[in-house]
């Protein structure tokens, strides 16, 4: 990923968009034809495929991951969670990931699973959870230590600071800081934020960063998370477990049409338009191209409608022009 950040243009923007695995096998097939869809009209420099905390979608993630590196040719950056997972498993994820092609992690600590979800350490001890992950941080180190700088590792950031139980002070840029530090510093290629809808929030977060005096942000890609409004229930809902806070503003113009589901998606489609742009003004502070995660929910239309709107679909190369015409020129009237 890093590698192709570093290849566009400079005053470019980019972006990369997140699915998570489906249950059945037909939700895998029309995954799979939506992302092939998505990717041929929208070009994202890269997707992501999400993790189930505590392994729970192991092989379905790694199915959907196969699905879009080997069959669609899409760069892809498995989510990969520590805490609550066997050593073992955190292994398999890793050499599996290595054997489909893939060379980007997103290394993440996660939740802990649901008391369904909870693996019984005495069934097999290799199955044991593995104690020693109980931050983000040592899976960064894990795979630096195990993997080198084969796979470039990304890690999750939160603007409005993370909400967590470990401490009920409450959720705070300031207290995540010095571990957010220790984690870039540990081998950290790449910065992926928490979804947010405050865009003062995110400018007070990307200053501090890049301003920090560790110069552990200097440079290094900070890729803000972006999320369609699909639905007025559900824009209440994810902002409630993320803890984003949906300013007033905003919430008014989506309370005002909040009895048509129609009106909510075509405001929300004006609301992210609205916060690319101003993220787009925030980040030509710092040099270097733009870069706009979108959690699609793998929903297509929202996203798609956005991305186009925002103008952040790259332009083709020369040669891909040429091919397209060669193509069309051959098409019957
Ligand atoms: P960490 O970086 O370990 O931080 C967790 C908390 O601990 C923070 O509050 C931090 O301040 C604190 N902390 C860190 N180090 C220390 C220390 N040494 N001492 C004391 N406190 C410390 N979850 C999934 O299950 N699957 C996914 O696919 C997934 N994808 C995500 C993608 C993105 C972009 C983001 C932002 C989150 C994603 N999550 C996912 C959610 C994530 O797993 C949770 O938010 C989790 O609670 C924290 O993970 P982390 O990697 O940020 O943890």
């Amino acid at each position: 990923i890093t590698d192709k950040i570093a290849a566009l243009p400079a005053d470019s923007n980019y972006f990369s968009l997140e699915f998570f695995p489906p249950k059945t096998a037909m939700g895998f097939s029309n995954l799979r034809d939506r992302l092939d869809r998505m990717a041929r009209a929208l070009r994202p420099l890269f997707v992501n495929v999400t993790w189930g905390a505590g392994g729970s979608t192991a092989t379905k993630s790694l199915e959907l991951a196969e699905i879009c590196q080997r069959e669609l040719n899409l760069t892809t950056c498995l989510h990969l969670t520590c805490t609550n997972m066997s050593r073992k498993l955190i292994d398999r994820a890793l050499e599996d990931a290595k054997a489909l092609g893939i060379r980007n992690i997103l290394a993440l600590r996660g939740d802990p699973p649901r008391a369904a979800e909870y693996q019984d350490p005495n069934e097999n001890p290799e199955d044991a959870i593995d104690e020693t992950f109980t931050y983000a941080i040592d899976l960064v180190r894990y795979i630096k230590k195990n993997h080198g700088d084969y796979f470039c590792i990304g890690v999750a950031a939160y603007p409005e600071g993370h909400a967590d139980e470990s401490h009920p002070q409450g959720q705070s840029l300031e207290h995540d800081l010095p571990y957010l530090v220790d984690k870039t510093l540990a081998g950290a290629d790449f910065l992926m934020t928490q979804l947010f809808f405050d865009t003062d929030a995110y400018d007070t977060f990307e200053r501090t960063l890049r301003e920090h005096p560790s110069g552990a942000f200097k440079t290094i890609p900070i890729i803000p998370g972006l999320m369609p409004i699909q639905s007025y229930q559900m824009i209440k809902r994810t902002t409630k477990l993320s803890h984003a806070k949906i300013p007033d503003a905003i919430m008014s113009r989506l309370d005002a049409v909040k009895m048509d589901d129609e009106k909510v998606k075509s405001v929300g489609v004006d609301i992210l338009c609205e916060i690319v742009e101003k993220v787009k003004e925030i980040k030509s502070r710092t040099p270097g191209p733009k870069g706009f995660h979108f959690y699609t929910l793998n929903l297509e239309k929202a996203v798609s409608f956005i991305i186009e709107r925002s103008d952040l679909i790259p332009l083709s190369t020369p040669i891909e022009e040429e091919a397209i015409e060669d193509i069309t020129s051959k098409i019957p009237a």
